[in-house]
């Protein structure tokens, strides 16, 4: 199988047949979601488990409307009334879990790196739903996703990634995932919410949003991230907005076809245009919801598979 990894930490390990296998049977599992034969049994038998440290909508919910598609045992722990709030570290939180044999964990955390040490603690498979500032496989997988639907391919396009970059890790896994596919990718943003080290990417950067829009096939959003920020990075939210934020006029600096992302949760004012972030003629904001379920059924099958292979080799 050309997907042979044990977990899903990040983009960055991943091998660009690695991603089009995934994206590949992703598709599939899109497809099928619209019909009402949803249900298929890759994961049956299978345990679930789903660790979210820090809030999360859209990214909790997919994973568990996946695993239940696919015919897991789901459980979503409440980790606001779990004893980690009497002061259990997260790895003897993950060895207890352990300890009742899930085959997939979920985790979501607020420190970057912890995901992949956890992995490292337990035997079955881990998948990153949000590390911090590092990384968000599954948010660059699923944009990936819709860019290839909407555009025809996923190479040799012209793609603006705009806003608080630095605090984010949708930006990051973007950013390496779009890179591995050979595309062009800007980055525009005010200096102060660019990361140290941006000039060794292999990307552009840019400090304004006409200029850095011109000849976009894809417009990416991205919400400042306020919890991560320790300082003022911004003069006000409405300057932000002025400068950065996307709206008629800015857009149509991109291409005609240009479609607008934004990975949710959306500041409307602050970094989009609500009237942009509603047209449904230019924003897939809805799609890459929808993209979101098929690409976490697509992560869990192939690590399923790649479990029970090593499991069986073991036997
Ligand atoms: N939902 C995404 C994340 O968890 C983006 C965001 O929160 O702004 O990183």
């Amino acid at each position: 199988m050309t997907f042979s990894k044990r977990h899903l930490l990040g983009i960055e390990p991943l091998s660009p047949p690695e991603i089009t296998t995934l994206l590949d049977l992703a598709d599939r599992y899109a497809e099928r979601e619209r019909t009402t034969d949803k249900h298929a049994t890759a994961l049956a038998g299978m345990t679930q488990i789903n660790m979210f440290f820090e809030n999360s909508t859209r990214t909790q919910a997919s994973f568990e409307i996946a695993g239940k598609r696919l015919g897991a045992d789901v459980m979503n722990m409440a980790m606001q009334t779990s004893s980690v709030k009497k002061g259990e570290t997260l790895i003897d939180t993950a060895l207890t879990l352990n300890a009742m044999h899930p085959d997939l964990l979920v985790v979501r955390h607020p420190h970057s790196g912890a995901v992949n040490l956890l992995a490292e603690k337990v035997n079955c498979a881990v998948l990153n739903a949000g590390d911090g500032r590092h990384e968000h496989p599954t948010q660059a997988l699923l944009d990936a996703l819709t860019i290839r639907r909407r555009k025809g391919r996923l190479h040799r396009l012209n793609i603006a990634i705009c806003g608080d970059i630095a605090h984010s890790r949708v930006a990051r896994s973007n950013i390496l995932l779009l890179g591995k596919m050979e595309n062009r990718v800007k980055l525009i943003g005010p200096p102060t919410l660019m990361p140290a080290g941006v000039a060794d990417w292999g990307v552009e950067v840019y400090d304004d949003m006409a200029r850095g829009l011109e000849g976009a096939d894809v417009v990416m959003m991205l919400r400042l991230q306020r919890e991560r920020m320790d300082g003022g990075f911004i003069p006000s939210e409405r300057e932000y907005y002025h400068r950065y934020g996307l709206d008629a006029e800015k857009l149509a600096c991109a291409k005609e076809d240009a479609i607008v992302m934004h990975p949710g949760p959306m500041n409307r004012g602050v970094e989009i245009d609500g009237t942009i972030a509603d047209d449904i003629n230019r924003s897939v904001i809805q799609e890459q919801v929808e993209m979101g379920v098929a690409v976490r059924m697509a992560a869990m099958d192939l690590l399923a598979q790649n479990l029970a292979a090593e499991r069986a080799a073991y036997a």
